[in-house]
């Protein structure tokens, strides 16, 4: 299965999203740094698309060696349901693509 993004956000659509300078983030930062930076990022991203749909602004991220193997907003609003948070969605969809064994070499991020 390919993992499918829930949006690729539009060139100005969201602006207020701190971003890496045009050299990258500091050279002192690790890679750990700079890939936990990079998915708060698209975290904060998700939130603010959560909120476009009238979701509480909450943004779930996992990653796999760097790689975002899965992401989800809350579902709380949309589906009347208060389990669906970001988290639990994309632990549900991870879970699916890529084996519960391999869980364990993942980083989960969220704004929440
Ligand atoms: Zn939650």
């Amino acid at each position: 299965m390919v993992f499918q993004p829930i949006a690729t956000p539009k060139s100005g659509l969201i602006t207020d999203i701190p971003r890496p300078p045009a050299g990258g983030f500091a050279a002192s930062a690790s890679l750990r740094e700079m890939t936990d930076d990079a998915m708060m990022v698209r975290c904060i991203e998700l939130s603010l698309i959560a909120v476009k749909k009238g979701e509480y602004p909450f943004g779930t991220v996992i990653a796999r060696d760097g790689e975002i193997v899965a992401e989800a907003i809350n579902r709380t609003v949309r589906q009347s349901d208060v389990s669906r948070h970001a988290e639990v969605i994309a632990l549900a969809q991870v879970q699916k693509t890529i084996g519960r064994s391999k869980l364990r070499h993942c980083t989960l991020y969220t704004n929440i």
